[in-house]
């Protein structure tokens, strides 16, 4: 029996026991010296590629380990270090990336070098991992400055396996960059980016490499001529300059379309293809794909963790086989298996019978080459029929139907109700006879070691639920006096006993899991443990109402009730696969209602539901943006179907630039917005000259991701400046996010300074 060869993009690098974030955050510390961090790091590598070889992988990656983040990785590669990291010359060192990636505090500075702002972080494409944004500048030059690729392929050759070298590639690199000078394309600096890979590229020939992974994920965006023709440019030089390594040009997280042609007359190797959310350009690849090159075929979900529908990958690998034959043909999961958990080994405490339906990038390697036998053998066809009697049994079982979900939509009425805007503003008025620029906060307050401690001793068992319940209580009361204090006039409970806004309802919400230790990067060392989403959702009990209400009665200012909402929930997810995902939002949205009506029955009457993940859950093409966001939009009403038009609806939105969607965010008709804009101010002001949101809106005043306490002015002028655009009744004052990662006196400090500015507004601008 043949097999086919077997491909991996991508390897989980945190460690299996988070030992990254462990050494990298006691490096930043000072507890331990960089030989330390570096021993712990080469740990890692040998781990994951002895686990990948053994497990019988046939293209193990390298270079796909990350300190911080494989953008900035690239960028340290090529020496593309903005100028205010003071880099000269020579190597970019362990300490000038850190930089990079953290920025420099005035007292670490050191000598001859001053404090200087981080590089900006993004998402990668529509996933929660952020990467580092190049910054490229017209005249930026290139210069190969670390030797990361080589020495890491030589490193696992000195252990037994030679690997294929991964780097992204260079017009993905380019144009996942941004640039500060104006009318400046950063294409246009291809040129002078291409002899830097074109060095590291021959010294991996040089020292033995056969295959280079060459990642392109743009190719999956859209794309104009100047973008496609930068493509060819490109790959000609590097097929032309090395020769001697195979390329396999690497596609992820979408379908190519309209690129697909110009993509697959490239002069590599091999490509690597998305077919999960590639699946449309199947026949277009089978129909004209180059009879030389080989193809790795990305049938295993590198994105979800549920267990692969073999019978699906072996018929859509059959069809390349046939097409092809069995020589060129490869298996692998669709893009790196970075965004998925190591491994289900620990997984002790899962909903019994989910865990046999789980895959996290250990179970998935087993996945990839369980596939490779697809063309022949007994063992395969075994394998295909337990995984089909498997997937069957789970698609009855009652665990995941809950047929009195199902019926729920059915009884929703889309209007809800409530009057239009103008009405619901007016009773509201009314009803809390605000001030003009009422001031609030985002929800969260400061988690300090102490809560994040207490916590852990309650969930381990060493603290009783009425113990713990009665030292969030009184955390509330100091948040809610401190906002008192302050003079805030719409308060917040401070969200204390929640460890995380998504696994916190995960946690509640009938249909979710959470596991116990399945971490996935989110950025540097900060990861995240995303819930399971394996049935349909409800809400067993009320899940907000006793923390609120208590809050409530502590003082006679509106106190907000705090949820997260559908979306958000189910992006920072890991959701079903086999009902849609507007299907799913439509649960939880219809599970948050409940919690709204509940809060709203209790007293509460100002609900703000969260949406911050609204912008990144937009497909990467444009053409399916209308559809996500109508049933986008639908959920968030659904969820904030309050009763009475007295009830007021604030959201909240952070982490991205909106200018693109303000029409849907508008269409979402909340009575209030709160919306981060302190590190994209004058674009979003932008938007509001070009469209007039309708309803109240409160842009962000200071940037809660920094230590630096605002003054007063900068936020009075901010707001003046909004007040240019936006009628001055409609607008509120208010911090970019929540606090959570902020101290007690930056707190304090930062919101004492934004009342006084609140309280500068309403002199200036009159009652
Ligand atoms: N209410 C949440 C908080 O204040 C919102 C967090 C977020 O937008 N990411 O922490
Ligand atoms: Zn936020």
């Amino acid at each position: 029996m043949k097999k086919l060869l077997t491909n991996n993009p991508g390897f989980p690098r945190i460690g299996g026991q988070r030992e990254l974030k462990r050494a990298t955050e006691s490096y930043w510390k000072g507890d331990i010296g960089k030989d330390k961090l570096l021993k712990a790091a080469a740990d890692i590598r040998k781990e994951n590629w002895t686990l990948q070889a053994e497990a019988g992988i046939d293209l193990v990656p390298s270079n796909d380990f990350s300190l911080y983040d494989q953008v900035l990785d690239t960028a340290a590669m090529v020496g593309a270090v903005p100028e205010r990291f003071g880099w000269d010359v020579g190597d970019v060192g362990l300490d000038l990336y850190f930089r990079m990636a953290r920025g420099v505090q005035e007292k670490e500075a050191g000598e001859g070098h001053s404090a200087a702002q981080a590089m900006e972080m993004t998402k990668w494409f529509d996933t929660n991992y952020h990467y580092i944004v190049p910054e490229l500048d017209a005249g930026q030059t290139f210069k190969r400055s670390t030797n990361k690729p080589v020495d890491e392929f030589r490193e696992a050759l000195a252990l037994g396996v030679k690997t294929k070298p991964v780097l992204l590639g260079p017009v993905s690199f380019l144009l996942l960059g941004k640039s500060r000078s104006a009318g400046f394309s950063p294409l246009s600096l291809l040129g002078g980016l291409l002899p830097v890979y074109i060095e590291v590229l021959k010294d991996l020939a040089e020292y033995g490499a056969e295959w280079v992974q060459i990642d392109e994920p743009v190719m999956v965006t859209d794309l104009g001529p100047g973008e496609l023709g930068a493509f060819k440019e490109a790959y000609g030089a590097l097929a032309r300059e090395v020769p001697g390594l195979k390329m396999l040009l690497t596609f992820y997280f979408g379908y190519l379309g309209g690129n697909l042609g110009t993509a697959l007359g490239l002069p590599v190797a091999g490509f690597h293809f998305d077919l999960l959310r590639g699946e449309r350009d199947i026949p277009a690849i089978l129909g004209s794909f180059p009879k030389d090159a080989y193809i790795s075929l990305g049938l295993v979900n590198g994105r979800g963790i549920w267990v692969n529908d073999l019978s699906r990958s072996a018929a859509i690998a059959r069809k390349f086989v046939a097409a092809l034959g069995e020589e060129r043909v490869m298996i692998a999961p669709s893009c790196s298996l970075l965004h998925v958990p190591i491994s289900l080994r620990n997984e002790t405490a899962l909903p019994p019978g989910v865990r046999n339906m789980l895959a996290f990038a250990e179970e998935k390697l087993d996945e990839v080459v369980a596939l490779s036998s697809v063309t022949g053998g007994k063992g395969f066809e075994d394998a295909l029929g337990k995984n089909e009697a498997l997937l069957k049994e789970w698609s009855e079982n009652p665990l995941i139907n809950d047929p009195a979900v199902k019926k729920a939509p059915a009884e929703y009425s889309a209007d809800g109700g409530r009057s239009p805007f103008p009405v619901r503003q007016k009773k509201q008025r009314e009803a809390f006879g605000l001030p003009l620029f009422p001031t609030t906060t985002i929800g969260s307050f400061p988690q300090t070691p102490e809560v994040r401690s207490l916590r852990l001793k309650f969930r381990r068992g060493e603290m009783t639920a009425d113990e713990y319940g009665e030292y969030i209580r009184a955390r509330i009361r100091e948040a809610i006096a401190l906002q008192e204090e302050l003079g805030l006039d719409v308060l917040v409970h401070g969200e204390f006993e929640r460890n995380d806004m998504v696994e916190f309802f995960g946690e509640m919400l009938n249909g979710f899991a959470v596991t116990l230790g399945g971490w996935v990067q989110s950025y540097g060392s900060r990861y995240v443990k995303p819930p399971i989403i394996y049935g349909d959702v409800s809400r067993p009990s009320p899940m907000t109402v006793e923390v609120i209400r208590y809050a409530a009665a502590l003082t006679e200012k509106p106190v907000k009730g705090m949820l997260t909402g559908p979306v958000t929930i189910l992006q920072w997810s890991f959701c079903r696969e086999d009902i849609p995902r507007s299907e799913v939002a439509r649960q939880i949205a219809f599970a948050l209602r409940e919690e709204v009506r509940d809060l709203e029955r209790a007293g509460i009457r100002i609900i703000q539901i969260d949406e911050p993940a609204l912008r990144e859950g937009l497909p990467i093409r444009k053409e399916d943006w209308d559809e996500y966001l109508v049933w986008a939009v639908e959920v968030f009403h659904i969820a904030s179907g309050a009763e009475k038009d007295e009830t007021q609806i604030h959201t909240h939105m952070c982490y991205s630039e909106f200018n693109d969607i303000i029409e849907s965010i508008s269409r979402l008709d909340a009575d209030v917005i709160s919306i981060e804009t302190s590190r994209s101010r004058m674009e979003l002001l932008d938007a509001f000259r070009d469209f007039e949101y309708p309803n109240e809106i409160g842009p962000g005043v200071y940037d809660i991701h920094s230590p630096l306490i605002p003054g007063a002015a900068q936020m009075e002028e901010l707001i003046a400046k909004a007040a240019e655009y936006i009628p001055k009744e409609n607008l509120w004052v208010n911090p970019d996010c929540g606090l959570k990662t902020r101290s007690e006196s930056e707190t304090k400090a930062a919101l004492g300074n934004m009342v006084k500015a609140a309280r500068s507004l309403r002199q200036r601008f009159g009652g």
